[in-house]
């Protein structure tokens, strides 16, 4: 295998990645949620077919119930609900509902 083969893959598939994210967002926006649902997928599988780790965004703002990409006010509705130490971040699904928590140390 030639050298720095797999990191250009690697990049490759990044890039195509956040164009695809960036479909998907767009194509929501214009009330098409299936056809962005598949772009998530196939971000998503092109990522794991280069062995390439997921980037924030689709960590963060894809459901991981129905692929969805998640925009607020469109698709989902973000709670942020306090603790003394913790916050926890809720983010709901408003195309099928899954609720998806993330606790994070609450900074001063
Ligand atoms: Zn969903």
């Amino acid at each position: 295998m030639r050298r720095g083969y797999k990191k250009r893959v690697k990049d490759l598939a990044l890039q195509r990645a956040r164009l695809l994210y960036l479909n998907a967002v767009s194509e929501v926006r214009e009330g098409e949620i299936d056809r962005g649902r598949d772009h998530v997928k196939l971000a998503l599988r092109l990522l794991e077919k280069a062995n390439a780790k997921k980037p924030p965004y689709l960590r963060r703002w894809v459901c991981k119930n129905c692929y969805a990409p998640l925009i607020p006010g469109l698709t989902v509705t973000v709670r942020v609900k306090g603790d003394r130490k913790y916050v926890i971040i809720a983010k709901k699904c408003l195309l099928c509902g899954w609720v998806s928590r993330v606790r994070c140390v609450r900074r001063r």
